[in-house]
């Protein structure tokens, strides 16, 4: 089975092939293969975060190159295949055509959602071929189920699992920080969310507020978040600078440190289920401010002070994360569901104190037997090898979507779109 699939809901234009083997000979297998999966991420000339013109203009100008050079990719047809199943292309090779299209639907901007939708019915008007509209967040939580990295307990050896449903999902990215209770390809119960803004947002805030100037002068995107955390660790042995939390009462009062300051933990006062990252943010802002405009004796900060500012950002955004995720499995437990895997996804996910922080984490708190797995690092941010991924999925359990859909802008993870979309099940 083989599907071209595009995404492209916010500044990156990509294209993959996915192809899926099934094997009966004997004992069932199956195997996925990637032959292609490659982005282009629109400039964002103003420094400030995401410019939706520049990244609708970058989708315009890339997407359809894209696709034509994926076609270079794609398997050579077997020649006992059928003439329907084949494509010639232009240089005169005899390639596999692809049996349908995935595409990422929605959520996001429908002006974006739009070009890669458009492409994605054309080739499949042409080709004749099914479509199948995605869930960008769906696709996230998914990925681990095509290839994984499982960040393994010092008690256990298995190097990787396919995560078998149901899981935990822990959900980070740019735009969204979710506990979801996985029970199926389109089932994702939402146990936290965030009321303000989202993990990946808040880092990059901290960045922007903590990172030397010269420093983000000289980064290609605007991603501080994944500078900010290359600026606070300089190895895997600066982990152990941050102290993890051993029980409830641990996560509340963190000391001063030698510079007379510490970051609260967002909500370490109350046991809500809910996220909010907006306080760190804040109270760094306030921390440079003050030191800039010389209100306390203390003078500017130097290098070290600043490493410390930016370990702390990051140490008390995953106190939080962390704290909400041992929550969710001590409800779950409560109500007898035992959750063998903890599915770690979206861009912030690629973040290496991160894996070891949540491993550390469910060690100490009595979590030790949960099996905790990331995508590889290469498909926790934006790409279109998990849109292939969820779209083969969703195909083989009979979902196709109407040629005449259009892009949903707010699409709910716990929900099928309601839109006419999707046909078939
Ligand atoms: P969404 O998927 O919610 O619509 P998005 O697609 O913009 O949002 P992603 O591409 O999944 O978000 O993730 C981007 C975010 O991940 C950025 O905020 C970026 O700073 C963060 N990020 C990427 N790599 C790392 C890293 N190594 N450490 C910390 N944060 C990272
Ligand atoms: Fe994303």
């Amino acid at each position: 089975l083989l599907t071209l699939a595009i995404e492209s809901s916010c500044d990156d234009t990509c294209v993959s092939l996915l192809s899926k083997h099934t094997a009966l000979s004997g004992s069932y297998s199956t195997r996925a293969s990637l032959h292609f999966n490659e982005k282009v991420t629109a400039e964002n000339t103003g420094k400030g975060g995401i410019v939706p013109v520049e990244a609708l203009k970058s989708h315009d100008t890339h997407l359809a190159k894209l696709v034509e050079k994926s076609l270079a990719s794609l398997p050579e047809a077997p020649d006992a295949s059928p003439g329907f199943k084949k494509l010639w292309l232009r240089d005169g090779s005899l390639k596999e055509k692809p049996d349908f299209i995935s595409v990422t639907r929605g959520p996001g901007m429908p002006v974006n959602l739009a070009v890669g939708l458009n492409a994605a019915k054309g080739l499949a008007a042409a080709w004749q071929i099914p479509m199948v509209g995605v869930h960008h967040m769906q696709a996230h939580a998914l990925t681990p189920r095509l290839v994984n990295a499982m960040v393994k307990s010092e008690q256990r050896d298995t190097d990787t699992l396919r995560p078998e449903f149901p899981f935990l999902t822990l959900l980070v990215s740019g735009g969204h920080t979710m506990l979801l209770y996985s029970k199926g390809l389109v089932e994702h119960e939402i146990l936290a969310t965030t009321s303000d803004i989202a993990i990946g947002d808040e880092l990059d805030k901290c960045g922007r507020l903590i990172l030397p100037k010269e420093l983000q002068e000289d980064t290609p995107d605007t991603s501080y978040g994944k500078y900010l955390s290359a600026y606070a660790f300089r190895s895997e042995d600066d982990y152990a600078a941050w102290e993890i939390p051993r029980t409830r009462r641990e996560e509340v009062d963190r000391p001063l440190n030698k510079y007379g300051w510490n970051l609260v933990t967002p909500m370490s006062k109350n046991r809500r289920l809910e996220f909010s990252f907006a306080a760190i943010a804040s109270q760094i802002k306030s921390l440079v401010l003050d030191r800039q405009n010389g209100i306390t004796s203390m003078g500017m900060m130097d290098d070290e002070e600043r490493v410390l500012l930016a370990q702390a950002a990051l140490g008390t955004a995953f106190e939080h994360l962390g704290s909400r995720t041992i929550m969710a499995l001590e409800k779950l437990q409560e109500q007898g569901v035992q959750i063998p895997t903890l599915v770690v996804s979206g861009g912030v996910a690629a973040n290496n104190f991160l894996r070891h922080y949540l491993r550390r984490l469910l060690d100490l708190r009595s979590f030790e037997d949960v099996n905790l797995v990331f995508p590889p690092v290469e498909l926790c941010t934006d790409n279109a090898a998990m849109i292939a991924w969820a779209g083969m999925e969703m195909f083989e359990a009979g979902y196709r979507t109407d040629l005449g859909c259009t892009p949903v802008r707010k699409w709910s993870m716990d929900s099928e779109c309601e839109e006419g979309g999707i046909l078939g099940i």
